[in-house]
């Protein structure tokens, strides 16, 4: 741009990258000046003040869902359903769960049979002037029907029954789940009698330790739960049963009378409840009328009431795979071991050699536990492969109801574990990874016996190790000097060794009785206990 004028004419420039430039114009005696002008670009400008701002909407978009979902969905989340409960009624009919439909539980069936008689007829406990048990905790392992048995007691009762997980009251806000605990036991009290059912409640009822950093909306949960329960007078007729496999861990104010006083064991099924439950979910599916469900029940011992429902439930679907219209005991008998071990896997190609060392190993601790004991240790042997990864497995012979173990038996125990692996080297005088679960198990169980049940040679009584969680899996915590760890482990292995030796001599001397069942083994795939036997006693 230009402007003319008589004498001179002004020129403007933007900055010209030439060095020179200075010296030149004033050699051609031009006057000149300059001045800095700021040069960011509009986009560079508009960037510079939206981004922040579509920053900050788009996190607060994101906190606004949250807050709507965890705050049940309703559009209203923000105004005054924060922290409204999610608990679902389940207003019961006949169609609903019922004590019969829980097999296997018998004690606890019993148990909570009172508070039924309780929901139907109040006035016959207020007039002696009894009372109820505010909250019920129902303890065991995962899947053997407790949340079922809160439905059934709800079922029975026809009341309705609201059902709750402990881990959905923990919130990302400290109070939301506070908040959740009064919305839940409001709505309760309106629908009194009722059910209220509190799944995995250790999730907010765990110790208050006073830990730097503890969970403070756990807390706040957990405090507002216990003045709930005061809260309520005796007989409202609002029943809290609460499950949990972790009751070690409930803090005591929870536990204490007045609160979840009456503790309900849900144990594992035995022999007979695991027929019971087979039983009551075959009803389910169309089986053959010529089933052996004890048998079935014996094959999947220590299952839980899910494990065996599963059992059922896949031999229907193997039936609708061979294109059957109903479940036989083959399917049963199969599933069992899906369920197990998983499925047989069909193009697994072991070599020869391979194949043999696996026949060895599982005759090695069948021959080792029958030596022992004198009677028929397995039902049945297969060095099928499994998805689980086991190369073959050993089904052992259920013991009937066995409560106490005897020193000896612990030991004998061990050595059977042992047996696979010594069968391996008396055989093939090498040996091979497939016994690394045996080795876990006997370490186990060698370490229960030197540090939990006393049978040592001289810790004497003392516990130097308790167990944490029961119900999942028992671990354990050493309680002791690392001078006593050293010592323990020195046992332990002192232990496991002299069983070790014993099995490998009972091989040696058995040696014929190896090689033939084991060839057998190979060639057959899988063997039955009788046939077993029947070799080894010919
Ligand atoms: P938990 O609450 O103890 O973990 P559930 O009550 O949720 O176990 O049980 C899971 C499933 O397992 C049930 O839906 C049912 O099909 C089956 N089941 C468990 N225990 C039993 C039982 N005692 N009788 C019949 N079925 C059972
Ligand atoms: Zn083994």
């Amino acid at each position: 741009m230009f402007t003319d004028t008589e004498e001179t004419a002004v020129y403007k420039t933007a900055m010209v990258g030439d060095p020179d430039l200075t010296s030149r114009l004033l050699d051609a005696g031009v006057s000149f000046s300059g001045e800095e002008i700021e040069q960011t670009s509009t986009l560079v400008t508009l960037l510079m003040w939206f981004l922040p701002l579509i920053i900050f909407v788009a996190i607060g978009q994101v906190m606004y869902k949250k807050l709507l979902n965890k705050a049940g969905g309703g559009g209203s989340a923000m105004t005054f359903g924060m922290g409204k409960s999610n608990a679902k009624v389940y207003v019961q009919s006949t169609d609903g769960i019922r004590f019969s439909d829980v097999a296997g539980e018998e004690e606890a069936k019993e148990n909570l049979t009172e508070i039924v008689d309780y929901l139907h007829n109040p006035t016959k406990y207020k007039e002696i002037g009894a009372s109820m048990p505010k909250g019920i905790l129902l303890v065991g392992p995962p899947g053997t029907g407790k949340t079922m048995l809160a439905k059934a007691v709800a079922g029975e009762s026809n009341v309705p029954f609201f059902s709750i997980s402990g881990s959905e009251f923990v919130e990302m806000f400290v109070g939301m789940g506070a908040s959740k605990v009064r919305d839940l036991f409001r709505q309760a009290k309106e629908k009194a009698p009722c059910i209220v059912f509190i799944d995995e409640i250790d999730a907010i009822g765990k110790k208050r330790d006073g830990q730097l950093g503890g969970n403070d909306e756990r807390e706040q949960t957990l405090n507002q739960l216990l003045t709930e329960m005061d809260g309520f007078e005796d007989n409202t007729g609002v029943i809290i049963l609460a499950a949990t496999n972790r009751p070690e861990s409930l803090d005591p104010a929870l536990t204490r009378p007045g609160r979840f006083d009456r503790r309900v064991p849900v144990e594992l099924p035995d022999l007979q409840g695991r027929e019971a439950i087979l039983r009551v979910h075959a009803k389910k599916i169309r089986i053959a009328d010529d089933v052996d469900f004890s048998k079935v029940a014996r094959m999947a011992s220590g299952a839980s009431g899910a494990e065996l429902a599963n059992i059922v439930n896949e031999a229907a679907l193997r039936a609708v795979r061979d294109g059957r219209s109903f479940a036989t005991q083959s399917d049963m008998e199969e599933s069992v071991e899906v369920v197990i071990a998983g499925y047989q896997k069909k193009n697994a190609i072991l070599t020869d050699r391979e194949k043999w060392m696996v026949a060895y190993h599982e005759v090695g601790h069948a021959l080792v536990a029958a030596r022992q004991t004198n009677s028929a240790p397995v039902q049945k042997i297969t060095i099928i492969p499994r998805t689980s990864g086991a190369l073959g497995y050993t089904m052992q012979v259920e013991e009937g109801n066995h409560y106490l173990m005897i020193k000896e038996e612990l030991e004998n125990k061990i050595a059977t574990l042992t047996g696979g692996r010594a069968a391996e080297e008396v055989k093939f005088g090498t040996i091979s990874t497939g016994a690394a679960n045996d080795i876990e198990q006997a370490t186990k169980l060698a370490r229960a016996m030197i540090t939990r049940y006393g049978m040592s040679g001289d810790f004497d009584m003392v516990a130097m190790e308790t167990v944490t969680n029961q119900y999942l899996g028992g671990d354990t915590s050493l309680a002791c000097s690392p001078q006593s760890q050293a010592e323990i482990d020195r046992q332990v292995i002192e232990l496991v060794k002299k069983q070790h030796e014993k099995a490998i001599q009972i091989l040696t001397e058995n040696r014929e009785k190896l090689d033939e069942i084991s060839q057998y083994l190979y060639e057959k795939e899988t063997i039955t206990g009788e046939e077993f036997m029947t070799i080894l006693n010919a």
